[in-house]
C-alpha cells in the first residue's frame, strides 16, 4: 500500500444485509451515543477494534466512536460528557461507571504552525511547520518523524488511514448500519493479516508502540503479520526507545495481557523487540535458549491461562512469573544478604535499571517484593501463621506465584494441597484491591479524580502543611 497521504480512493461501502454486526452485540451506550449525534445532525460511526472484534464475532473490549463533530460541539451535544487529553482531545460520555469515548476524525498530516511553549518544552527538537487555515487543531513531530501531538481534524477517510493497521481502520455507521471500508480492512480481516496503513517504516518512526502494537495484534487474533511491516519492526525496533517508558510500560502490560502471551513472547523474541525492552532479560534468557526460554514460555501459558478463565493477572503477579528465574538467578548471588532482603533489593534495582526503558510502577514492584519474599511462610502451617498470612492482601498473588513455581515439585505440592484446603474452609476469598481489573492501565479504567478542588466547610482553614 502507498503512503497514507497520497491514497485517495471512494470507501467500500458494505451493507447491512452483507455484513454480521448487528446491533445487539453493541452496547447500548455506546448506540445512545451514535444515535444522539445522528439525531443531532452529525455523522456517528464505530470506529477501531470495536469493529473489527464484531465482525471478528469476539466481544470488543471498548466501543469507541468518531465524528465530524468538534470536541466543543461533542460537548454541548451530551451533558454527561468531558473533554480530556492533550495529545488527543478527545470527549468522554459517561453512563455512571461506563465511559464512551468520542473522537472527532483527525487527520495524520497538517503541521503545526506555532507549537506551544509546552509541546517545546518535552525535548526533542520540532520540525519545522507550515500552516494550513483549513485545519483546526495542529499537528506536532520531532525531527526524527515522532508524533508529539496530533489534533488536526480531517475528514472520515482521512480518519480511516491515520490509524495504524487496514483492520484497526473499519467504521460502522448508524446511518443505514453498514460498514465503511476506506483501506481494503474487510479483505485483511478475512484473510487474518495485520498490514500497516501507509509505509511500515515511516508509520513505525511516527509512532514506535505500533510495532508493539502490530505483535500484540498478531498473537491475540492468530493472524499474520504482513511481510513487509514484519521485517520493519527488526529494523526499527531500536526507535522504541525514543517512547516513552511509562507508554512502553502501559502497551507491553497490554501485550502480555492479550489472551496469547506466549505467541507474543515468540515475536518478541524473533524480531529482536524484547532485546529493546528488557536487555537483560533477553540476555539472560538467550544464554540458555532452550531451557530458559522454554520456562519464560510456560509462564506466559500460565498467564494465558488465568486469562481465560476471567481472571487476568496483577502486573505483580504477571511480572513474578515471567522474571521469577531470573530475578532469583541474580538475588541468588547477593549471600551478604537475607533471602528476603536479597530479593526484595534485587527487584527493586532491576525495576530502576529498566524504567529508562519500560516504567513498572513502584506499586508493582512492592507487590513483586511481597510474592517473592513470602514463599517460605507456605512452609508453616502451625498455629496462628496461616490465619496471619492468609490475611494479607496479597497471599492470593503469593499463592498463585507459589503454585507455579513448585509445580514439578512433588513435596512441595502436598504444600499446594495443604493451602487449597485451608483456603476452602476458611473461605478466604480474592480481596477485590487485587483484582486485575483495577490494575488495567488503560485511562478508561483509571480512577476518575475530579480537577475541581474540594470544598472544605466553612471557616475550615487550611493550614501550610496540607498544601
Ligand atoms: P483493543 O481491543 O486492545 O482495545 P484497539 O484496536 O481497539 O484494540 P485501542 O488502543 O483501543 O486499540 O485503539 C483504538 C483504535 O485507535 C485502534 O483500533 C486504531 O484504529 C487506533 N489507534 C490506536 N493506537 C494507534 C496508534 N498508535 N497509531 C494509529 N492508530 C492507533
Ligand atoms: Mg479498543
Amino acid at each position: 500500500m502507498s503512503d497514507p497521504d497520497s491514497i485517495k480512493t471512494s470507501p467500500k461501502n458494505v451493507a447491512r444485509s452483507d455484513h454480521k454486526v448487528s446491533r445487539k452485540d453493541i452496547s447500548p451506550e455506546a448506540l445512545k451515543v451514535l444515535y444522539h449525534l445522528k439525531d443531532s445532525g452529525y455523522l456517528g460511526y464505530l470506529a477501531g477494534g470495536g469493529v473489527r472484534d464484531l465482525l471478528l464475532g469476539r466481544k470488543p473490549k471498548d466501543f469507541d466512536v468518531v465524528t465530524d463533530a468538534n470536541p466543543n460541539r461533542v460537548r454541548r451535544i451530551f451533558r454527561n460528557c468531558r473533554l480530556i487529553g492533550r495529545r488527543f482531545r478527545l470527549a468522554h460520555v459517561f453512563f455512571g461507571e461506563k465511559i464512551i469515548e468520542v473522537a472527532t476524525f483527525r487527520a495524520n498530516s497538517t503541521p503545526d504552525p506555532k507549537p506551544n511553549a509546552e509541546d517545546q518544552a518535552e525535548g526533542p527538537s520540532v520540525a519545522q511547520v507550515q500552516p494550513n487555515e483549513n485545519r483546526h487543531g495542529s499537528l506536532l513531530k520531532t525531527e526524527d518523524g515522532v508524533i508529539l501531538r496530533d489534533n488536526v481534524f480531517g475528514t472520515p477517510e482521512e480518519d480511516a488511514i491515520r490509524r495504524d493497521f487496514t483492520i484497526n481502520a473499519l467504521f460502522y455507521n448508524i446511518d443505514g448500519f453498514g460498514i465503511i471500508d476506506y483501506v481494503d480492512g474487510l479483505k485483511d480481516l478475512d484473510a487474518g493479516i495485520i498490514r500497516s496503513i501507509g509505509d511500515p517504516r515511516v508509520r513505525y518512526q511516527e509512532d514506535p508502540v505500533r510495532m508493539i502494537r502490530a505483535i500484540r495484534f498478531a498473537a491475540m487474533l492468530g493472524f499474520h503479520i504482513e511481510t513487509n511491516a514484519y521485517q520493519a519492526i527488526s529494523e526499527f525496533r531500536e526507535v522504541l526507545t525514543k517512547t516513552s517508558s511509562a507508554r512502553l510500560y502501559e502497551e507491553v502490560l497490554k501485550l502480555f495481557m492479550c489472551g496469547n502471551s506466549r505467541k507474543a513472547l515468540d515475536y518478541l523474541f524473533d524480531t529482536g523487540v524484547l532485546g529493546v525492552l528488557f536487555p537483560k532479560w533477553n540476555a539472560w534468557l538467550a544464554e540458555d535458549p532452550d531451557g530458559r526460554i522454554g520456562e519464560a514460555r510456560r509462564a506466559c501459558l500460565q498467564i494465558d491461562s488465568w486469562r481465560q478463565a476471567g481472571r487476568p493477572p496483577t502486573p505483580g503477579l504477571l511480572f513474578s512469573v515471567l522474571w521469577g528465574p531470573f530475578l532469583e538467578s541474580i538475588a541468588d548471588r547477593r549471600r551478604d544478604l537475607r533471602c528476603g532482603e536479597a530479593i526484595t533489593l534485587t527487584i527493586m534495582q532491576y525495576l530502576y535499571e529498566l524504567g529508562e526503558r519500560v516504567q513498572v510502577p513502584k506499586r508493582a514492584g512492592y507487590h513483586m517484593a511481597h510474592i517473592f519474599s513470602s514463599r517460605h511462610r507456605f512452609s508453616r502451617t502451625n498455629g496462628k501463621q496461616p490465619a496471619r498470612f492468609a490475611e494479607r492482601l496479597f497471599f492470593h498473588d503469593a499463592f498463585d506465584y507459589f503454585k507455579f513455581s513448585v509445580a514439578e515439585s512433588a513435596k512441595e505440592s502436598e504444600l499446594v494441597e495443604w493451602w487449597n484446603a485451608y483456603i476452602a474452609e476458611h473461605k478466604i476469598r480474592r480481596p477485590e484491591s487485587t483484582s486485575a481489573q483495577s490494575n488495567d492501565p488503560s485511562p478508561r479504567s483509571r480512577r476518575r479524580r475530579s480537577r475541581r478542588p474540594r470544598r472544605r466547610p466553612r471557616g475550615h482553614h487550611q493550614s501550610p502543611k496540607q498544601t
